[in-house]
């Protein structure tokens, strides 16, 4: 049971505690729909583990993303919204009130706004889950640390293969990014600072077909993509940048959604079922960013505030 009680009726929950949620939370506080956050897992969502976010405006030298985390969940709490370390795991849409349960309890609502995020895609090669957290990572932030002079790989050619890559240079003494492709999908200026970069080198059209290692990461197995040479690449530790899958599994049959898992929304951020909104990367398969997260979840919370003002007439 959440800390309402026996009464957790609440006109507004918010599923998930990103960008998204916490700005849908501060636009629905600020409309005094005192809405309710579950967390989920992790408190600030996936900007919460980014070391620097160098293109949220208004911090022009960059600003910590747990810090960001803090200030948008501190500004929704000073207008009423109430934030709680609690996760969601099965919805029931098919009336109204909606019905959430979570770990801690259950919850009766009129209006949902899921911005539940999305969760780092896996290679599924062998090794790769029997050596996570003993050198495979997902998490340069949380991770980086532990590889103080020693050698890493990067999965991918991505923005955040490249970003989290030259993050991974304050501590490791060389950063290989292997990239299944000749051309990156990063933007010109990652590429071109990851490029000048003295620690990091570069393996392309090679794509890493296993994790060797007993007790930590030793080496992986690298096979050429034209090729198909198979070569043995010494490594410390490996990280894994290879795009994330929506976290929307607990609406399937209940939410119309993309074949990838994207929830389906119209421009006002409205899903298939009245009331329920959706925003952020649970719904985004385009943009993915901490501005454009924000702005989906503000522009959700008030079409949910139109929505419940429309209904008591
Ligand atoms: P992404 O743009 O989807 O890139 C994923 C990369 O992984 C691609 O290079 C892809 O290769 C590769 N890949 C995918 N599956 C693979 C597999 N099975 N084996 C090997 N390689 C694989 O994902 P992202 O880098 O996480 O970025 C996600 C979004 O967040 C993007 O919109 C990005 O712009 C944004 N982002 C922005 C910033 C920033 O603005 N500073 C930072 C981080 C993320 P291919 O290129 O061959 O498809």
């Amino acid at each position: 049971m959440g800390s309402n009680g026996n009464s957790n009726h609440v006109k507004v929950l918010v599923l998930g505690s990103g960008p998204a949620g916490l700005s849908a939370a501060l636009y629905a506080a600020r409309a005094e729909l005192a809405p309710v956050v579950l967390t989920g897992i992790q408190l600030g969502g996936q900007a919460a583990l980014t070391y620097t976010i160098e293109n949220y405006p208004g911090f022009p030298e960059g600003v910590g993303g747990a810090q960001l985390g803090e200030l948008f969940q501190k500004q929704a709490e000073h207008f009423g919204a109430k934030v709680e370390f609690d996760s969601a795991n099965e919805v029931d849409l098919s009336k109204r009130p909606f019905v959430v349960k979570t770990d801690n309890g259950e919850y009766a609502a009129d209006t949902i706004i899921v911005t539940t995020g999305a969760s780092p895609n896996k290679l599924q090669i062998p090794g790769e889950e029997e050596l996570t957290g003993r050198g495979v990572s997902y998490c340069a932030t949380c991770d980086g640390w532990f590889f103080k002079d020693k050698k890493v790989i990067i999965v991918g050619g991505g923005d955040s293969a490249l970003e989290e890559g030259l993050f991974i240079t304050r501590y490791a003494s060389s950063v290989t990014v292997i990239h299944r492709r000749e051309e990156f999908r990063a933007s010109p200026i990652l590429q071109k600072r990851a490029k000048e970069h003295p620690k990091m080198n570069f393996i392309l059209n090679t794509v890493v077909t296993e994790v060797i290692g007993n007790e930590k990461v030793e080496a992986v197995r690298l096979k050429n993509a034209k090729t198909g040479e198979e070569t043995i690449f010494e490594t410390d530790g490996v990280f894994i940048f290879i795009g994330h899958t929506p976290n929307t599994q607990m609406f399937k049959g209940k939410l119309e959604m993309s074949g990838l898992g994207y929830i389906t929304i119209n421009d006002k951020m409205e899903t298939s079922v009245p009331g329920v909104f959706a925003a952020g990367e649970a719904a985004d398969p385009h943009f993915r960013q901490v501005v454009t997260s924000a702005g989906m979840g503000a522009a959700a919370a008030i079409q949910a505030t139109r929505f419940l003002e429309a209904e008591s007439g």
